[in-house]
This record gives structure tokens, sequence and C-alpha cells, in this order.
């Protein structure tokens, strides 16, 4: 079996023109917060995509950037005027932070309609809830539009999800139990990794270890979404070993092209539901 590439630069695009043709029909411009504390080289990167990615579907993206040293007190503050602020519909906090700052108590205090990354426990428990409202993570978001776009049936598959972070593997894993997978976690401690790819359907990967999921491993047919973005010997790679398991996969994601953008389109696509939430009455 030769794999199809799943191609998300692709689909991600789609979205984005889609979403840039519905902004325009509206009175009013999406507004988007991006909190950046010190000088993260990829973070520096990824705000620099999500920005010009806003700017390009007519979202007004503004970054607030402090150096390393901020404290927690100026970010609350600033945290506190955005919730205020009509202008503003949805707001990031770009991780990780620096150690002395408390990441969970500044997403805590962002208010829950406006945190487009859903991480706010609200959001968190509104997926489990399986409730509408949900403002969901905009990586396992995307992760099921790429599998839903490629029109993949979820419903009793043996879903395997590798890394259970709390922004990309649990929140997909709990995505795939609604859309009817039978999901099995796998995390740094599973013993048996290899004997539980071989039984899967479906395999998310998103451990950040490079090409750790060998092609031999890998059950004839498998759908595979490969999240990690890894380097080695100087280039990008996934966690999915691509040149040996593309032979033995009915669907792939390469990496770079695959979840990535997706990440950025559903972050966009999430800032567009808070806005027309926040304009409806
Ligand atoms: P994390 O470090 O928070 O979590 C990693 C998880 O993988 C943990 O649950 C850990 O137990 C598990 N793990 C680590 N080594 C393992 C191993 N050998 N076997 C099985 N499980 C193992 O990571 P994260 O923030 O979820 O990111 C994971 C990867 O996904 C990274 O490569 C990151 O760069 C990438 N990522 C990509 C996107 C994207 O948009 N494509 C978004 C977020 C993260």
């Amino acid at each position: 079996m030769n794999a199809q590439i799943i191609d998300g630069r692709k689909i991600a695009a789609d979205i984005q023109n889609t979403l840039k043709e519905k902004i325009k029909k509206q009175t009013g411009i999406p507004g988007l917060a991006i909190i950046q504390a010190g000088d993260d080289e990829a973070s520096t990167i990824y705000v620099r995509n999500k920005l010009r990615a806003a700017a390009d579907v007519g979202i007004k993206a503004v970054l607030y950037k402090f150096p390393e040293s901020v404290t927690e007190q100026e970010l609350s503050a600033l945290i506190s005027s955005l919730n205020k602020d009509k202008n503003i519909n949805g707001m990031i906090i770009q991780l990780p932070l620096p150690a002395h700052l408390d990441e969970e108590a500044l997403i805590d205090s962002i208010d829950p309609e406006k945190d487009v990354d859903g991480f706010h426990p609200l959001n968190i428990g509104r997926l489990q809830n399986n409730s509408p409202q949900a403002l969901i993570a905009a990586t396992p978001k995307g992760i099921l539009y790429l599998l839903e776009n490629t029109h993949i049936s979820l419903a009793g598959k043996n879903a395997l999800v590798i890394g259970c972070s709390k922004i990309v593997g649990r929140p997909a894993a709990m995505m795939l139990i609604q859309k009817g997978c039978t999901v099995t976690m796998a995390h740094i401690q599973t013993k048996n990794l290899p004997e539980l790819v071989k039984m899967a359907d479906i395999v998310i990967s998103a451990c950040g270890c490079p090409e750790m999921v060998k092609g031999e491993w890998i059950k004839e047919g498998a759908v595979l979404i490969d999240v990690g973005i890894n380097r080695l010997n100087g280039k990008l790679c996934g966690d999915i070993e691509f040149a040996s398991a593309i032979n033995k996969a009915s669907y792939i994601t390469p990496v770079p092209g695959g979840v990535g953008p997706m990440t950025v389109a559903m972050l966009l696509q999430n800032t567009y539901e808070a806005y027309l939430k926040q304009n409806q009455n």
C-alpha cells in the first residue's frame, strides 16, 4: 500500500479563504490578542505565523510582547483589561511562559468566552460534556477536521493517541471517543507501544519523539496523524517514520504541512466563532 498524503496546508488554506469571505461580510472586525513573554525562538516563529494568518483573513491581531522579567501582576492586569475590551474577542497566551509565572492561574483568569486556545478549565469541561459552547483547543480540533474532511469513518475504530498532554493528546482522545472510537492513550510510561500501534486503525502521535513510530509497527491500511514537530539531523520531522510508514498506511499527514497549518486555521476559526457569539445580540 502507498498511503495518500493528507495535505494540511491545502485544507487549512481552504478554511482560511472561507473565513476571509465570511469576515468580509461582517460589519465589525474580529479582534485577537496574543500575549508573549520572553524571547523563546520557536514561540516567536509561531506568533509571527499567527499574526500573518490573522491579518490575511481580516482578523485584527495585536501582539502584547513582554520581556522575560515580566511579573505575574503585569500580565494579570493586561488580561483583566482585555477581558473587558469589546474590540478583543479572543485572547491567547503563547506557551511556554517563563518559569516564574503561574501559567495555570493566568489561563484561569481569561474570560472563557475569549479563550480561543480552549485551555480554560470551563472549556475543557465543556468539551468533556460534548457541549456546543466549548471553545476547543486548536490542534485537536484541527486533527478532527483533517479526519472528517478526508472522510475517514471513525465510529467503531480503534484509535491510539500517543502523548496525553492537556493541549493535544487528552482533548484529541475525548473528541475521538465522542465520535465513537475505542481510544487507547499511550504515554512515556507505556510498555508495549509497538503492540498497541499494531492494533490501531487510527494513530494520532503527539509525543515529540523524532521518527519513533516505525512502519513495521503499523497495521496495514491505518490512518496516521503526526502531530510531532521535531528535528533530526537538522531536518524537521514528525513522531512517525514517514518513509517506512507510507508503505503501510492508507492515509498519512506529513511534517511539515500536516497538522501544523491546521492549528493556525483553527485558532482563527475559534476567534471568528467567539466574535460571532459575543456579537449575536
Ligand atoms: P508534551 O511534552 O506536553 O507531552 C508529551 C506527551 O508525550 C506526554 O504525555 C508524554 O508522556 C508522551 N511521551 C513522551 N515520550 C514518549 C514516548 N517515548 N512514548 C510514548 N509517549 C511519550 O508535548 P505536547 O505539547 O503535547 O507536544 C507534543 C508534540 O507535538 C511536540 O513535538 C510538539 O512540538 C508537537 N505539537 C505540534 C503542534 C502542531 O500544531 N503541529 C501543536 C502542539 C504540539
